[in-house]
């Protein structure tokens, strides 16, 4: 996967190096409004440590993956109704544009579906 972001803007988000609304944490992820919402709740939840898409993710460390999972419910029980769209964009084409791991928690709202 193309990932040549250095200094990868989600590792500072993490680090505190750069600022975001953080909104939920764990020992290993960590969530955080997107700064640029397309619903009534839009955050982001990302894995403390870099990787670079879902897939590896999965490959490596798939209870960290289950950990975002949580993450995202628990949040969307507090931020919005508990029902949420949970959206891992991979590779460019599928409109990935930040190339650490990140699942886009989306609702507060009745969504439609038209995904292309
Ligand atoms: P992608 O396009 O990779 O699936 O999603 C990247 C998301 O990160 C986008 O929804 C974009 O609005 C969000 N984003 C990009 N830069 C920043 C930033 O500096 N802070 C926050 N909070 N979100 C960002
Ligand atoms: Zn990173």
């Amino acid at each position: 996967m193309s990932d040549n972001q250095d200094p990868c803007l989600f590792c500072q988000i993490v680090a505190g190096d750069l600022p975001a609304e953080i909104v939920g944490q764990t020992e290993r992820s960590v969530a955080f409004k997107d700064i640029a919402p397309q619903a009534p709740m839009h955050l982001l939840v990302v894995p403390r440590e870099h990787f670079g898409d879902i897939a590896q993710l999965a490959a490596a460390d798939p209870a960290l993956l289950a950990d975002m999972i949580e993450l995202a419910d628990n949040l969307a029980g507090e931020n919005a109704d508990g029902q949420f769209r949970l959206v891992f964009n991979s590779g460019p084409r599928a409109g990935q544009s930040v190339f650490h791991v990140h699942g886009h928690v989306i609702g507060g709202a009745e969504l439609g579906w038209t995904p292309a």
